[in-house]
This record gives C-alpha cells, structure tokens and sequence, in this order.
C-alpha cells in the first residue's frame, strides 16, 4: 500500500503524536518531526543515517514571531525575512532556550525558515510547534522532489508522504548566518547571492554546509547519485571519451547526439535557470535508475542560480 497522501488532518495527527513523516515544501520534500518530541527527532536522524552533528533546519508557520525560536535578531536578519519569507532562505541565528540540542546538534544557533507552500503552511497552522526537517533522503543522496522519491526511498519506513506534487524550487534552501551581526552565506541555494545582494548589499560567502570544521572536506560528496558521474565543459568529447559505455547526459539547454547516449535530458531548452533548478533533482532521479555505466552532467552559466546549481553538481559528482 502507499504511504502517499494529501490527508493533512492526518499528517497533522501523526506529528503529534510524534511520529515523522514526509512533507512537500518550494526546495524539496523533508522529513518532518515536533522540534520539542526527541524521540521524533531521533527518528529522523536514524531514518535518514544523519549524523548526529549535522543540524537540522526548523520550519515555522507564516504567522509564528522569529523571536519564539530566535533569542537575538540582527537588522539584516529582519530584512531578509521580510524580504524573503515564506520562501528558501534558511536564517541562522542564536536559539532560544526552549530549542532542543539534538535539533540544534549543540549548537547554541538555530537554523530557522519560513517554507512556501500552501500544504506545509496549512499543516503548521494545525500545528503548536515548530517541525524540524531535513530532506526526506537517505544522508547523502539525491533530495527527493516528488512524493514518489520519498516513496522510492523509505517504503514503510515512514507512515506517510504527504503530497503537495512536484517541488518549485527544486533544490535546498539558501542559507545565511551571522557573524557580529554580519550576514555570510553559509550555502548557496535556491535564492541567488544576486538576489540577496539586491536586498541587502555585500554579502561575504563562506561554504561551510554540513559543518565540518574537525573533517574538512568529508562531505564534499552530498546529493549524490549512485551512478559514477563526472561533470563536463565539453560533453561530446568527454561523450567520445567513454564511447561504448551507456552514457546518460544532461544538459542545461543544448542538445547532444551521439549512439553511446542511452538517456539525455535537457533541462531548459528556452535556457531559464530557474526552470533548469526545478527538473534538476528529478532528472538525476531518473537518469540515475537507468543502471547507465556513467552520467555525463554540463556545467552551468557560473551567475545567478547558476551558481546554485553548479554548487550541487560539483557536490554529486565529487570523487575523493
Ligand atoms: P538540510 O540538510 O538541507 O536540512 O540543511 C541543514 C544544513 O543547515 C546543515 O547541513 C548546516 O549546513 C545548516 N545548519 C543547520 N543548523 C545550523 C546551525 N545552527 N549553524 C550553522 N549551520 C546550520
Ligand atoms: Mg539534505
């Protein structure tokens, strides 16, 4: 039987009860438990084989006050909300008492967001806590963006996938902090740092998704299919290269012809980066259930979502 279903009062009865499940949000599907119930939030983490260090970011309602989750927000922090709320921008600031350790991995910051999406925004209303979640993946592979993703990947692990259909956004959040009251992108996402400069001017960037300071470099592979694949600058001879092997190609807007091509997708043909975001995830779902010997993935445009999207690629095709 599926677990996938639009029953929000039941999505709603079973986080609280305490049980975790799916739910659709504008970047992709998470997997969603009550911030003040460990057991759920233990639960995610063991579902999802997260390591206990990683963080996990905390979605409240559109009408819940920041600072009931947030002890401390800078002026620019309050700009970018209102700037960018409901939507994926994910704002790091420092907690309140009352936001577990185990959500925050012990940190005495909180990643906090408002999602986009009638669904998530419905339930929260339903709901008198925040919910923590992570995307609705094993650690490590593709987000999912499609209740069949979820499906694909934890069965019955989970009680329910509540569908809320294809995600808009396609990939995670952006993410900003705070250091001295100074905004740093912490990872680059589905909110360009064009457009977050439009808002708020200057912004430095500092890579640190998945916080890694004691195992530089350890999680440089994330989002990753399981099916080897290189990212290129010139698909056909990288194509010629491996000739003879089933190749799956994808591409921003070109369109490649070659025998060895078994599946090519291309993600924009009118050339929008938006539009190329949103397919992203999906496209790798599918070329990755091929059992192709190898994806060839281009390189995108390095500005604007561009610069997102060639953030998850390098990551998905990172081979130590
Ligand atoms: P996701 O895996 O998309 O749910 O995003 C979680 C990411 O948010 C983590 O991997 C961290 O990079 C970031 N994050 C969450 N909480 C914090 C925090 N308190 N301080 C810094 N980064 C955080
Ligand atoms: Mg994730």
């Amino acid at each position: 039987m599926s677990i996938i279903s639009k029953d929000i009062s039941k999505a709603a009865q079973l986080l609280s009860a305490g049980d975790i499940i799916a739910i659709p949000t504008e970047t992709v599907y998470g997997l969603a438990g009550n911030i003040f119930n460990e057991n759920a939030i233990r639960q995610i983490f063991k579902t999802k084989e997260r390591p206990l260090f990683n963080p996990l970011i905390v979605h409240i309602a559109k009408n819940r006050a920041l600072t009931t989750v947030a002890r401390h927000v800078p002026e620019k922090a309050q700009q970018l909300a209102d700037a960018f709320w409901p939507g994926p921008l994910t704002l790091v600031l420092k907690k309140q008492d009352v936001i577990p350790d185990i959500v925050t991995a012990g940190k005495d910051t909180v990643a906090v967001r408002v999602p986009n999406h009638n669904v998530t925004q419905d339930l929260l209303k339903r709901l008198d806590f925040p919910i923590a979640a992570p995307s609705a993946n094993p650690f490590g592979s593709i987000s999912p963006t499609k209740a069949a993703h979820v499906d694909h990947y934890f069965k019955t692990k989970i009680k329910m996938v509540l569908d809320g259909g294809a995600c808009h956004k396609g990939i995670e959040s952006t993410i900003i902090g705070f250091e001295d009251d100074q905004p740093i992108i912490y990872r680059l996402g589905a909110i360009s740092l064009e457009a977050i400069e439009k808002a708020i001017g200057k912004i430095a960037l500092k890579n640190t998704d998945n916080n890694t300071p004691n195992a530089p470099g350890m999680l440089d592979r994330h989002y990753a299919p399981s099916t080897p694949t290189i990212r290129s600058n010139r698909i056909m001879e990288d194509v010629l290269k491996h000739k003879g092997k089933r190749i799956g190609v994808l591409t921003f807007m070109q369109v490649v012809q070659h025998e060895s091509i078994e599946k090519h997708i291309v993600l924009s043909k009118s050339g929008h980066l938006e539009e190329a975001m949103a397919q992203l995830y999906d496209a790798l779902h599918q070329l990755d259930s091929l059992n192709l010997d190898l994806i060839i993935t281009e390189i995108f445009p390095d500005h604007d979502l561009g610069k997102s999207i060639n953030d998850r690629l390098k990551r998905a095709t990172y081979s130590s």
